[in-house]
């Protein structure tokens, strides 16, 4: 077999057999990928330290000849990036809870040049400055736009019919649109009523433009919206987020 070469962020590794790590990797080309490392507990010379959490690598593999093996990594090296170490308590809880969200919404063999930029992006952020409200909440929206959880803001998920950012709206937390007045939510108490100013929060992050008057609290409300879409399409709230808002206060 061929060697093969790609970049990735290394998400999760596990020890197996004698000296072995099986490693997974959101990668640029193939998405989500695991791989197995061979001696990689015990020689330092192949992978030399490099193999941590959120690494950012160029990849050196060859796949197996049975399609039920994993394929082999055969050499890393660091790519360009930022590397995000346990000590900056911040930054890693951020990139743990990005790196959560990769592994569990997305499938392994999905490869999404779109979304790969995004988790490079905001680990970049991450490593060079605090986190806020608005780029936590602009980084949940992107993905789950990226992932076609949020299918409108402007129009009525059940007529159709457009809604003017003047008017409220509720937003369907089951289903992740927006439902007019005249029309009924999947259920009542997980349909927020979203206000005129809430709406212009979400219209301005999603156009990434700034939006007067904006404040803190706004984009605490907007991300507290976004962190329950984001319950509902995981079946319940994870642990990296309980984590990174005990970290950050948010
Ligand atoms: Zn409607």
């Amino acid at each position: 077999m061929q060697e093969e070469q790609c970049e990735g962020i290394l998400l999760q590794s596990r020890e197996v057999g004698e000296s072995d790590l099986i490693v997974t990797f959101w990668t640029d080309r193939f998405g989500r990928m695991a791989f197995r490392a061979p001696k990689a507990r015990k020689s330092q010379k192949r992978f030399a330290g490099q193999l941590q959490s959120f690494a950012r690598l160029r990849l050196v593999f060859q796949r197996a000849r049975e399609e039920e093996r994993l394929p082999q990594l055969l050499r890393v090296d660091p790519s360009e990036g930022v590397a995000i170490l346990p000590e900056e308590l911040g930054a890693f809880a951020s990139a743990s809870f990005a790196g959560e969200l990769m592994l569990r919404m997305t499938d392994e063999g999905d490869a999404n040049a779109a979304l790969y930029a995004l988790f490079t992006g905001f680990l970049s952020f991450c490593a060079s400055a605090a986190l806020t409200p608005k780029a936590l909440a602009r980084f949940e929206m992107r993905l789950l736009e990226l992932l076609g959880l949020l299918p409108s803001w402007s129009r009525c998920m059940e007529c159709g019919s457009m809604i003017a950012l003047v008017h409220t709206a509720r937003f369907d937390l089951l289903q992740g649109g927006l439902v007019c007045g005249d029309c009924r939510p999947t259920q009542s108490h997980e349909a927020p009523l979203l206000t005129p100013i809430l709406r212009a929060a979400l219209d301005a992050l999603q156009r990434k433009v700034t939006l007067e008057g904006e404040t803190e609290p706004l984009w605490r409300e907007v991300l507290g919206l976004l962190d329950r879409r984001l319950c509902h399409v995981l079946g319940h709230e994870t642990r990296s987020r309980r984590f990174l808002a005990e970290v950050i206060g948010f």
